[in-house]
This record gives C-alpha cells, structure tokens and sequence, in this order.
C-alpha cells in the first residue's frame, strides 16, 4: 500500500491515477521509501544539510525526509548544548583567572 501525496489517502501499489481525488500519483512517492541510516548520521553532525535533505526529499521519500529531519533537529539541540557548557566551562576558567590575578 502506498499513500497519495496529494490528500493522503490509501491507494493501491499498482495505482496511476488517486481514486479520490483524481491527481496522479505515478512515481511521486520514492517505492524504496525508508528511513536512511546515512541521512540521519549526515543531519545529526551537519544539522543544515539535514535541513535542506528533508526540503528535498519530503515529497519523494517523506520517511528518509523525516529521519533526516529529525535528526537534523537533535543534532542541533545537542549542538546548542555543547556550545552553552563549553561556554560555561570556558566561562568559569576565564573568571577564576581573573579572580586568582585580582588577588595578587
Ligand atoms: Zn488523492
């Protein structure tokens, strides 16, 4: 079974034309459709590129677009959270520097 991209309804693999709504449907959604394990690796380092694959495959592939998406958008929170502890990190070292040089 497949899904026609136009109003979402069920329809037949073998199907050209969505008995719904009338809107062809041949070679619109990708048959191999998946998530990709490459796709979400791409997007967790390179939340951007994840970004633009989902852009790209969400009428094609909307199961790859998704795991690209999706990963896209965990690899950017963690990407935020590792620049905010690093800020702090580097924050608090900075801040005992100038602490230890005011006390001399
Ligand atoms: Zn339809």
């Amino acid at each position: 079974m497949k899904f026609c991209s136009k109003c979402g309804k069920e329809i037949l693999d073998e199907a050209v034309v969505c008995p719904n709504c009338g809107c062809s449907v041949k070679n619109e959604i990708d048959a191999n459709d998946a998530p990709s394990a490459g796709f979400s690796v791409l997007s967790f380092f390179f939340p951007i590129v994840g970004l633009i694959l989902y852009l790209v495959y969400k009428d094609r592939s909307p199961m790859k677009a998704k795991s690209a998406g999706k990963w896209a958008l965990i690899g950017f929170c963690v990407g935020i959270a590792v620049s905010v502890v690093w800020g702090l990190v580097i924050g608090s070292l900075l801040g005992s520097m100038f602490n230890s040089m005011l006390m001399f």
